[in-house]
């Protein structure tokens, strides 16, 4: 993949070299990269081209290296009611910690002197995918007849067909 301003091809991976910022407890370091992953997608949502654009700032604390900041992107996720494609900025903001000896699900491990972003990132973006966007307020969905728009109640995700009879059950009067 090539930048459009033809610059080269973003990495697919995000690893910090620790070394320096290790030898003095509070030495910081900015990363602003891009990184293109290809598995960014959690069903119909994904990340547009698998584009992520970094700034951060690690820096090493007593415990190891905390890594935080913002990873910005541009979500696709389908309209929940024309299902058409919905792209909207994303921006995730990130706190993380490194350590030698990580604990399971809290911290993630320091390797040779080194950190792997590219994990962190990846989970962090995949949790902030939008749940069930509008691809406008009065999307009138792709049936408007059958369909209109006032019998969608606006914060409830997409749902399966099977529930449909029980919903007029819940809501008619
Ligand atoms: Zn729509």
């Amino acid at each position: 993949m090539t930048d459009t301003d033809g610059s080269v091809a973003a990495p697919d991976r995000l690893i910090v070299d620790i070394v320096d910022l290790r030898r003095r407890t509070g030495s910081r370091r900015a990363v602003n990269s891009r990184l293109v992953l290809d598995d960014l997608q959690v069903g119909e949502k994904s990340v547009v081209d698998g584009v992520l654009t970094m700034d951060l700032v690690v820096e090493s604390v007593t415990e190891g290296v905390v890594a935080s900041g913002r990873v910005s992107a541009m979500s696709r996720t389908p309209c929940r009611r024309c299902l058409r494609d919905v792209d909207l900025p994303l921006d995730v903001d990130i706190h993380e910690v490194f350590e030698a000896s990580p604990t399971e699900g809290e911290t993630w491990p320091i390797e040779t002197e080194r950190i792997d972003l590219t994990p962190v990132v990846r989970e962090a973006v995949l949790l902030s995918l939008p749940i069930a966007p509008l691809c406008s307020d009065d999307c009138v969905g792709p049936e408007p007849d059958r369909f209109p728009t006032g019998a969608v109640p606006d914060e409830e995700p997409q749902r399966d067909e099977r529930w449909a009879a029980l919903d007029e059950l819940r809501f008619d009067e």
